[in-house]
Formats: C-alpha cells, sequence, structure tokens
C-alpha cells in the first residue's frame, strides 16, 4: 500500500481523513480506530485482530509517521503503542468491502463478522 497523499486530523469532527494516492478518501472517527489497535496489548500474539469497542469519547492527541509504511497514533487515553500501517488502514476503512463499518475480526488479512451500513 502507497503512502497517502494527505493525512489529516480534525479535532473538531474527532476524525482523521486519509487522502489515497488512487484518490480514494478514508474517514475514521477516533473510537473506530481505537477499537481497532493492532498492538499485542490490544490483541494478543496472535494472527486475529478483532475491533475492541472504545467509549465514543475516544480522542487522538498525536500523531506521527513510522518510517514510509505506518502512522503512529497516540490516544488521549494515553494508549500509543498501536502501529498502523498504511495497509491495515486501508483494510480497516469503511469504502474497503466489505463495504461498511467492520466490527469482526481479520485473520491472516481476511475479514470475517458483521458489517455495519454508513452514510
Ligand atoms: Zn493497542
Amino acid at each position: 500500500m502507497a503512502r497517502p497523499s494527505d493525512v489529516a486530523h480534525d479535532p473538531r469532527a474527532n476524525t482523521l481523513t486519509i487522502t489515497w494516492p488512487d484518490g480514494f478518501q478514508s474517514v475514521y472517527p477516533a473510537a473506530y480506530l481505537r477499537a481497532w489497535c493492532p498492538c499485542a496489548g490490544c490483541q494478543g500474539h496472535g494472527i486475529r485482530v478483532a475491533y475492541r469497542e472504545a467509549p465514543a469519547t475516544t480522542r487522538i492527541a498525536d500523531l506521527w509517521e513510522v518510517g514510509a509504511y505506518a502512522l503512529g497514533i497516540k490516544f488521549a487515553d494515553g494508549h500509543d503503542a498501536g502501529i498502523y500501517t498504511w495497509s491495515w488502514l486501508r483494510s480497516i476503512a469503511y469504502e474497503s468491502p466489505p463495504v461498511g463499518r467492520k466490527l469482526g475480526a481479520f485473520e491472516s488479512g481476511l475479514y470475517s463478522g458483521p458489517v455495519e451500513a454508513v452514510g
């Protein structure tokens, strides 16, 4: 997954918007990103990464690039262990198949579980 052409945090909307090189644009609420934190502390050491409901009040405190391949996110609750690769962010985007808010789990990159329609 190529590096995004833009990453924008909107504190008022409490969202992160990523514009991909192909023009595809993904909007992520902060709580949705926290719920999909891929770190071992949130997910354990297996190959399964599951949605872990986070409070709607979750906020983003800081963002930084990790090399050219990922985004580091610090949440207002102090959690900053998640390394969100561009491909991971693209996988959990609402617009990526299966289209909608993904509330299940990925195993070896394959998604299964509920999807909630958005918009
Ligand atoms: Zn985590």
